[in-house]
């Protein structure tokens, strides 16, 4: 899931999507300690950043990064942070100026707050329940063809699956009242690999 996609979405859609945001891979937030990204307050509107040893940004430039993403590079310079204990928590060059790169804000600020969400047990029992939402419609694939339309026009497309919902009801009150076992989740190719010695 993209910042981008669930803004798009809330956008064009008035949707909100959930789902896991890739993770902050910087040095700082994969060891859980440094100034990452999420130590740094942005002022968005007078162009700035504020570092977590209370340095301002002395430089904002708005560009492109290689993929060609709107980003947003602010540059702390070199001389706000002499304390090298602390530099080191910031950045690996002993010398030089602290980069920062951002999206824009209404991405950034997207990401952050998925990032932040899906850490609490809140979000994960939210997320749990996508695996009934998959096994079912895995099962209405499987069983009763979901994924193609029978018939053409939306009214009968419609009425099919309405018919395939409620197949989907038989067919589960039949494994309830026959005691059928629930299927076992498929292993991937990967994970049935024996670990090597
Ligand atoms: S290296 Fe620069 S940006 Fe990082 S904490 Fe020190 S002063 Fe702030």
């Amino acid at each position: 899931m993209s910042a981008q996609v669930m803004l798009a979405q809330a956008r064009d859609h008035g949707v909100q999507l959930t789902g896991p945001v890739p993770p902050d891979t910087s040095r700082q937030a994969m060891a859980g300690e440094g100034f990452d990204i999420s130590a740094f307050t942005i002022d968005w509107h007078v162009h700035t950043a504020t570092c977590p040893q209370g340095a301002t940004a002395g430089s904002w430039r708005e560009q492109q990064d290689s993929p060609g993403h709107d980003v947003i590079r602010i540059r702390f310079p070199d001389r706000t942070c002499a304390i090298r204990p602390v530099r080191a928590k910031c950045t690996r060059r002993t010398s030089g100026p602290r980069d920062l790169v951002v999206r824009p804000q209404a991405e950034h600020e997207t990401l952050q707050r998925a990032r932040h969400d899906q850490s609490t047990e809140e979000w994960k029992n939210h997320y749990h329940r996508r695996a009934g939402i998959e096994g079912t419609l895995s099962q209405a694939v499987r069983r009763p063809g979901l994924r193609r339309s029978r018939y053409p026009g939306l009214r009968k497309t419609g009425l099919q699956l309405l018919l395939t919902a409620a197949a989907i009801d038989l067919i589960r009150i039949d494994a309830w009242l026959t005691e059928t076992p629930l299927a076992r989740t498929r292993t991937a190719p990967l994970e049935a690999l024996p670990e090597a010695a």
